[in-house]
């Protein structure tokens, strides 16, 4: 268990970074090895894009998403399940296709307060948190204790999302892996609302040449002097 320096509860975290950057497997280890509750928003913009999929959602249709939102009901599990509706939709929402859509889909403002506020209300009812995503240092958790940027070269980034797409068995060829990288890249930071930015508070940590452990060691030992 860790607390914040001279607060007698667990800390707040949030991770921000752009797409392929490893965020959510070092945020998920760090999450572990401190005993905090770990949330991945993009699962959650993940599950909505899934639900306007298959709802055939005119996304100029105000109205149509704000009434999507409102009848859906998405749950993340401690083991990283997301159900939609009840349905366990884990692994589809890690599809290409999930890929191609879910950044127009994310910028709507609609559904960026409805999952802000979402997202908000967990982080107060919970001690101790860890959250990931594109705004969690930015809007999400403007106050949180400790804020950091994951980024890594766009070549780092295309082959491990390579590399991840080939262990769940998607193939699809590292141009194409690159093309939606970069595509989700420009939507995501030049949206108008809440774009991927690095806000000035944050740690900035450029994983392209760490491994994994030490980019999770180098989390920790952030946290563990304290700012
Ligand atoms: O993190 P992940 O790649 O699963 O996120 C999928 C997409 O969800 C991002 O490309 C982005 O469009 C959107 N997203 C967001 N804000 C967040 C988390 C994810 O807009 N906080």
């Amino acid at each position: 268990m860790i607390q914040v320096i001279g607060l007698n509860r667990k800390p707040k975290i949030a991770i921000d970074g752009p797409a392929g950057a490893g965020k959510s497997t070092v945020a998920r280890e760090v999450a572990k090895r401190l005993d905090l509750k770990y949330l991945d928003t993009g699962a959650m913009y993940r599950a909505v894009t899934l639900k306007v999929i298959r709802e055939n959602l005119d996304l100029n249709n105000n109205e149509a998403v704000i009434s999507l939102l409102n009848s859906t009901k998405i749950c993340l599990g401690d083991l990283q399940e997301v159900f939609l509706d009840g349905e366990d939709v884990t692994e589809e929402i890690r599809k290409s296709y999930i890929n191609e859509m879910v950044s127009p889909v994310s910028a709507l403002s609609a559904v960026r307060r409805h999952l802000v506020t979402s997202q908000q209300k967990i982080a107060s009812e919970t001690d101790g948190i860890i959250m990931e995503g594109r705004d969690t240092t930015s809007v999400v958790l403007p106050h949180a204790d400790y804020k950091f940027y994951l980024d890594a070269s766009l070549d780092e980034r295309t082959e491990r999302r390579n590399r991840e797409q080939l262990g769940k068995g998607i193939t699809m060829t590292a141009e194409e892996v690159l093309a939606q990288i970069v595509k989700r890249d420009s939507i995501d930071s030049e949206r108008e609302d809440s774009p991927l930015t690095v806000v000035p508070d944050a740690i900035v940590i450029d994983t392209t040449n760490l491994s994994f452990e030490e980019v999770v060691s180098e989390i920790i030992r952030f946290i563990d002097i304290g700012l």
